[in-house]
C-alpha cells in the first residue's frame, strides 16, 4: 500500500501476515461455491485463490500526526498460544522487524487502537517477557472502548469454558490493564483535532458490542480504517454474508451497509482489517450491490 496522506497525518500498512487463504466456511458460515463462482471474475486471485480459499491480510495500520505515532490493530502476535486456531499457535513472525523497516521502534509509539478486541487484532498488544506478557509498546496508552471491554471481562469473570476470544483477552487486554496502560474511552473518543478534521472514532456495533472504525480526516480527505466491519470484498456483492464470530449478525449487517453506502456515495479510502496489499481503495456501487477497487486501479 502506497502511504496515505491525509492533510497532516499519513497512513501507512505494516503486514505481520501479508497473504493467508482461508476456508469460505470458516470466514462466512453462509457462504457458497456458486457465490464464490459468481464473483471470482471481479475479485480476481488477490482475493480467490484456485482452490476456492477467501486471501486474508493480517496487519497494522500506522498513523503519522505532527506529534504522534498511533498503531491500529495489534494482529496476532508471537508465542501465544491458540489451540482453537492453530494457524495462529505459537507464531513467530519478524513483525516487529517490519515495524521497525517502517522506521518504528516500540519505544517510539504514542497510542494504540483496537478496532476491537478479538484475538487477530490485540495480538501484539503484549510479547513474552521471562514468562510473562508484557506491554510491547513500553511508553504507549492502549485505549479501548469501554463497551468492549466490558462487555468481553463480564464474559471472561463467568468463568466459560473456552477462554475468552480464543485466550487473548488473558494474555493480550488484560495484562494492559493491568500494567496501567489501558485507557477507557467512549465510542465516540477524538483522539486529535475535531470531528470531521483530526482523528476520531465511530460506534461500529454488530461484529462486536464495542466495535470501533477509527476516522483519519481532512478538508478534502477522509479514510476509514474500518477493522473487521467488512473482512473480505466478498460482502460487498453479497452482504448478508456472516462471519461466525458476529455477536450480532443482524446488527452487523446493518453497520455493514451503512458504511458501504457512504463509501460509494462519499468516495472515501477505506482501509479494512483484512484486505491482502494494495489493500487501500474506493467502494462502487454495481446495481444494487457493491464492488471494491484497489487506488490507482
Ligand atoms: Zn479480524
Amino acid at each position: 500500500m502506497k502511504p496515505q496522506k491525509i492533510g497532516a497525518y499519513e497512513i501507512t500498512r505494516v503486514a505481520e501476515i501479508d497473504r493467508m487463504g482461508v476456508d469460505p466456511k470458516f470466514l462466512f458460515g453462509n457462504v457458497t461455491p456458486e457465490i464464490i463462482a459468481a464473483n471470482r471474475g471481479w475479485l480476481g486471485p488477490v482475493f480467490i485463490e484456485p482452490d476456492d480459499k477467501l486471501v486474508l491480510s493480517f496487519h497494522t495500520f500506522v498513523i503519522r500526526t505532527k506529534h504522534h505515532v498511533i498503531l491500529v490493530d495489534t494482529c496476532n502476535g508471537n508465542d501465544k498460544r491458540r489451540p482453537s486456531m492453530m494457524a495462529w499457535d505459537g507464531l513467530k513472525t519478524p513483525y516487529l522487524e517490519n515495524l521497525a523497516a517502517a522506521g518504528v521502534r516500540p519505544e517510539d509509539v504514542d497510542y494504540v487502537m483496537c478496532t476491537h478486541l478479538h484475538t487477530d487484532h490485540v495480538g501484539w498488544n503484549t510479547r513474552l517477557v521471562d514468562g510473562k506478557w508484557v506491554p510491547t509498546f513500553p511508553r504507549a496508552k492502549y485505549l479501548m472502548a469501554k463497551t468492549e471491554f466490558d462487555y468481553f471481562n463480564t464474559v471472561h469473570q463467568s468463568n466459560p469454558p473456552q477462554p475468552v476470544n480464543r485466550g487473548s483477552f488473558i494474555d493480550s487486554v488484560l495484562p494492559i490493564v493491568e500494567h496501567g496502560r489501558a485507557v477507557m474511552v467512549d465510542t465516540d473518543h477524538v483522539l486529535e483535532g475535531a470531528d470531521g478534521n483530526g482523528i476520531w472514532l465511530v460506534h461500529a456495533p454488530g461484529h462486536t458490542p464495542g466495535g470501533v472504525q477509527i476516522r483519519v480526516g481532512a478538508r478534502d480527505r477522509l479514510a476509514v480504517l474500518s477493522g473487521d466491519i467488512i473482512h473480505h470484498p466478498l460482502q460487498l456483492a453479497e452482504p448478508t454474508l456472516s462471519n461466525p464470530a458476529d455477536v450480532d449478525p443482524a446488527v452487523a449487517v446493518k453497520t455493514k451497509l451503512k458504511l458501504m453506502n457512504e463509501c460509494a456515495d462519499s468516495g472515501l479510502t477505506l482501509l479494512t482489517g483484512h484486505f491482502p496489499d494494495p489493500t487501500a481503495g474506493q467502494v462502487t456501487r454495481h446495481g444494487e450491490r457493491f464492488r471494491f477497487r484497489f487506488q490507482g486501479d
